[in-house]
């Protein structure tokens, strides 16, 4: 199943995404609820983040192919950063280039959407846990990043947060195709069957640290092939059996 987060006529309702229709639900997905008959066309809906999470943990430096592009030692443990949930944009919504950024990068990255408040589970139930995934772009002012020694606001400002379209459910996380292209040219591409710390891995990891809640979202790292957009740059952040985030890269307007 792929759920996707919609306003059609000033409505926010979660629906199946079907062939050219998305099939309305009634009730929430992360508790109990049901498929409806109704459908709306897919182009008379605005796509949403998926999910509205609490925070969003991301994972660094969790591919080989990145360590080694960034010359990095490969992390004994998995080195964890929080991305502000104010970041969230959703498919089709523009990255907003900060005026404070000379070196804007993208990410594409594995998001896990998490069904069920957790704390302290094993890997081997972290699968309970997971409502399902989606494609993730973390959005990184590379220069402050390096400027700063520490990523709050190199990953935090508004918009650095592209998550959806889709969250799709009964995928096995551990051999996905990914792959990120600009302007169409493909620049990313792995699988997450190359990540050092997989998915239940994490989830079990990160659950010992803080309690994680439905709509949750934690981004799993990027392969290789990191670069920067400029604005007027489409990204794109696909992957196997989830479908494929879209979005722009605007400046920003107004600001000081
Ligand atoms: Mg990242």
């Amino acid at each position: 199943m792929k759920f996707v987060r919609c306003v059609h006529q000033g409505i926010t309702m979660y629906g199946l995404l079907e062939q050219d229709a998305i099939r309305i639900i009634s009730g929430d997905i992360f508790s109990t609820y049901t498929v409806t008959a109704a459908t709306v066309a897919s182009a008379e809906a605005v796509i949403l983040p998926p999910c509205v999470p609490s925070k969003i943990i991301a994972v660094g430096l969790n591919y080989r192919s990145h360590a080694a592009e960034m010359n990095m030692a490969l992390p004994d443990e998995p080195l964890l950063f929080l991305k502000p949930a104010t970041a969230v944009i959703g498919h089709g919504d523009a990255i907003v280039y900060p005026a404070m950024a000379q070196r804007v990068d993208y990410e594409g990255e594995l998001g896990v959407v998490i069904g069920k408040t957790c704390r302290h589970v094993a890997a081997a139930e972290a699968a309970r846990y997971i409502l399902g995934y989606t494609c993730f772009n973390d959005v990184t002012a590379r220069d402050l990043q390096k400027k700063d020694g520490q990523f709050t606001r190199a990953k935090g400002f508004d918009t650095f947060a592209p998550v959806g379209p889709c969250i799709a459910t009964d995928l096995a996380p551990d051999n996905l195709a990914i792959a990120t292209f600009l302007n169409g040219r493909q620049r990313q591409h792995g699988t997450t069957s190359d990540l050092i710390f997989p998915v239940y891995h994490l989830v079990a990891f990160i659950s010992r640290i803080m309690t994680l809640l439905p709509g949750d979202l934690i981004a799993t790292g990027t392969p290789s092939g990191i670069g920067p957009m400029q604005a007027g740059d489409r990204i794109e952040v696909r992957i196997e059996g989830i479908g494929t985030l879209k979005n722009t890269v605007a400046e920003a307007a107004g600001t000081a």
